[in-house]
Parts: structure tokens; sequence; C-alpha cells
């Protein structure tokens, strides 16, 4: 107890700082009794486990060379970063993370229907093997035309999509690479993913192409995103997202005065749809809604032709998100058929309703292999696993009963989704040794010989 009580301490005392998160909790890797202590019960299977991979010679020279190869990960996360992938275009850095996938050794690399880049890397068995993915996702939330540059200052590397999630990618290519090196026999087969429309409007677009009935087999999946190295993303926050348009025949606000107004439907949905919404978001799993955007119009003396807003929905459960979402679709009709009344001259109105965003909701079973293999490993490099909800590439096989956790992809950064975003190489490597041990543990090493 002694020990604990010490190591606890040195945690306690720790400098923190907003920039640098959990990440800082590095005991040496010597400190081999500590993290026995740390590890509870229901993981202890999977901390044995993992110590005992992390032992293996082949596992200790793949370490290495991810080490040793550290500034070339970081000259490729530069030249990665300055290829432009805006939301719906990625095609450019997609070609080229495919050339990178084939060159450092996949078996085989394509690009599918919708952009995803796809790289083999085969394991040990016949056809029937079980097969792991590990995920970075291609697109960045820039518009076309953004510098993507990278500057420097000091040791701050600087440029939209460094971390988000170009780091990702790169941690994912040096995951391969140092299984190639080392010459690591997986039982399963590897995927290593480049995937588009993560971000946004993209509506996690290539993982639902991936997951599509039909698809390639995955049976467990890792993806790599931001940069916290004892974040585990184990459960998905689910979305839904409208735009809502009222349309009418405008006219003048004194000629035409009597003809349907769409800005007063619009006003009356959003009082109909908050009053109704805030009573069912008061009680049970947390939900919330938003009107982001309003628009429309054309003067301050015209009956608008139009007038429209974009919602948002999200729930931790999707039977919620679901109930919130014919809740929002209810409100919006009744705001249509009561605007309608009181026309008095003209056409009446219409209603648009456009699903522009629909991200699934659910969890893994806390039991689940991969979600105690990311927690144990992430305690054998001394930290403390965070487990989280968030809307990634994981929210996908989440929803269906697929494994899958979202990890950080190493380093520090700050500014996410801003022109700011900012990326330091502080012990980045560190995060692909353990995407590699996940992995590794996860598609199975058959014994040494
Ligand atoms: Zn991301």
């Amino acid at each position: 107890m002694k020990a604990l009580s010490l190591l606890l301490l040195l945690i306690a005392v720790q400098p923190r700082s907003a920039d640098l998160g959990e990440s800082l909790v590095y005991p040496t890797p010597s400190s081999q009794t500590t993290l026995t202590i740390q590890c509870p019960p229901e993981e202890a299977a999977y901390c044995s486990e993992i110590e005992h991979l992390a032992e293996r010679p082949e596992i200790r020279r793949a370490f290495e060379y991810i080490e040793a190869t550290d500034d070339d990960a970081l000259r490729d996360l530069i030249m990665l970063t300055e290829i432009p992938a805006p939301p719906f275009k990625e095609e450019v850095r997609a070609k080229k993370y495919a050339e990178m996938l084939l060159e450092a050794g996949a078996d085989s690399v394509y690009i599918d229907e919708v952009g995803n880049v796809i790289a083999l890397r085969r394991g040990r068995g016949g056809g029937e093997n079980r097969v792991v993915a590990i995920v970075g996702h291609l697109d960045t939330v820039f518009p076309e035309g953004t510098d993507v540059t990278v500057t420097e200052r000091g040791d701050t590397l600087f440029a939209p999509g460094i971390a988000d999630d170009t780091r990702g990618l790169i941690a994912v290519l040096y995951t391969l690479k140092a299984m190639e090196h080392v010459g690591l026999r997986t039982d399963a087969d590897l995927l290593f993913i480049g995937s588009v429309g993560e971000e946004g409007l993209g509506d996690l677009r290539g993982m639902k192409h991936l997951f599509r009935e039909g698809g390639p087999r995955i049976d467990a999946m890792i993806a790599v995103d931001g940069t916290n190295d004892n974040r585990v993303v184990a459960k998905a926050l689910g979305s839904r997202r409208y735009r809502v348009t009222f349309k009418g025949p405008g006219g003048h606000s004194w000629g035409a005065f009597g003809g349907g107004n769409p800005a007063h439907a619009l006003g009356r949905a959003i009082r109909i749809f908050d009053e109704a919404a805030a009573a069912f978001t008061e009680a049970g799993a947390r939900t919330s809604y938003n009107v982001g955007r309003i628009g429309g119009g054309t003067s301050v003396n015209s009956i608008p032709f139009e007038a429209w807003m974009e919602v948002d929905m999200r729930s931790e459960d999707q039977t919620r998100l679901l109930t919130i979402d014919s809740i929002f679709q209810a409100a919006m009709h009744q705001a249509l058929v009561e605007q309608n009344g009181m026309v008095r001259r003209g056409e009446e109105l219409s209603l648009d309703l456009d699903l522009i965003g629909d991200r699934p909701s659910g969890e893994n079973d806390p039991n689940t292999p991969l979600l105690l293999r990311a927690q144990a490993t992430i305690r054998h490099f001394g930290g403390r696993p965070n487990i989280q909800r968030s809307s990634t590439d994981s929210n996908i096989p989440i929803s269906l009963g697929i494994p899958a956790v979202t990890l950080g992809g190493g380093g520090v950064s700050g500014g996410a989704h801003s022109p700011g975003e900012w990326w330091i190489n502080r012990d980045a490597y560190r995060a692909v040794q353990k995407l590699l041990l996940v992995l590794s543990a996860e598609a199975g090493l058959s014994p040494t010989p």
C-alpha cells in the first residue's frame, strides 16, 4: 500500500495545464509494480495480456522502430497536412495516403466508391480470418482555399487540420510501418483506413458506406482522432440535424398584406418546438436541441418568400433521439397548419424538412475486450483511462453492435476546427506504440515459438 500512496502523491503533484489535459502522467516504464496496483480487478486479465505482449521481442523492436522514426513521422505529418482535404473534397489527400500505405508494405490498397482509402494487411489464417480495422479521417472542416501551410513557432506547429485528424492518419500509417518493419504476424486480417466525411455535414458517410450491408467484414475497429493520451471514446453521441424551410408567394408588406408569411411560420415553429422539447429534455437520458441558424427574407417591407432554420438534436440514447425528432417534426407541421389558418389571401405556405445530419447513438458493453484492452494499454503507459462519449467515426460500428473505440493519435494539440489549430510533438511516438499494442492484442499474435 505504501507504493500505491506514493504513486498517488506523485500524480497529485504533477503540474497541470489546460493544453496538456491528462497526458502528463507518465511514470517510467520501469515502475512495473505501480502498474499492477493501478489495474482494477475487472481489467486484470487484459492488463496481464498487455504486459506480456509488451515484453515480446518483436513488439519491443516495433516500439524501438516507432521511436527511431519519430522525425520521419513529423516530416510526413507536415507533408500530408499541406494537402488540403475540404469536406467532400478529400480525393487528392486520399490518393497520396493510399500511396503511402502501399509504400509502407500493405498487401493491397484501394479507394472505395465514396473515397475511403482501405489498405489490407493479411493475417496468418486462411479466408476465414477475423478483421480488425484502424482508421484516421482524411477530411478537415476547412473550406476550399484555406491556407494549410504549416508554420513553426518554437516547438509548436500551426496549421488547420494538423491535429484533427492528419496526426491520426500518420499514427495509423506508422502503426503499419512498424508492423512491417519487424514482420509482426497477426491472426486477424488488418485494415488500415483513411476515411472520408467524418466532420460536420460529411455525416460519417465514409463509415456509413464501410459498414453498409454487404460491405467488407470488420469485427472490431479503432478510430484514431484527437490527441489526448488517456481518452477512450467508447460511447457514441448521436445527432439528427435538419434544415427547415417555410415557403410562400411573398409580396409587398402593404400591398400583399394578409398573404402567408414564412417568417411568421418560422417563429411559431420555434416556439412550439422549444416548449415541447424543453419539457421532454427535463428528465431522462441527456438530450439536447438547438436552433443554430435562421435566415430568409428580402427587405423590411417585403413579405418573405422563404424563411429557414437549421436545427441540431442530440441524445445519449437512440430511442430518445428518435423521439425528440418526432416531437420536432410534429411541431413543424403544427406550425404550418396554424399559420395557414391565418392566411387571408393567396396561396398557402409550404414546408420542407431536409435531414442534413444523422449520426446514431450507442455504447460498447463495458466488458468488450477491445475496450478493456484499450484501457489496459493506457495503464501500461502510465496513464489513467478516461471513458468518454463523443461523435466520431466509431459511432457507426458502435450503433451496429460492433466493438469500436476512438483513441488519441499522440502529441498535444489545441484550436481544433479553428484556423489557429496547433500541435506539439510531445512524446507523440508513445501513442503509436499504444495503438500498435492495442491492435496487436485485438488481432491476436500467435505464441512466440
Ligand atoms: Zn476528428
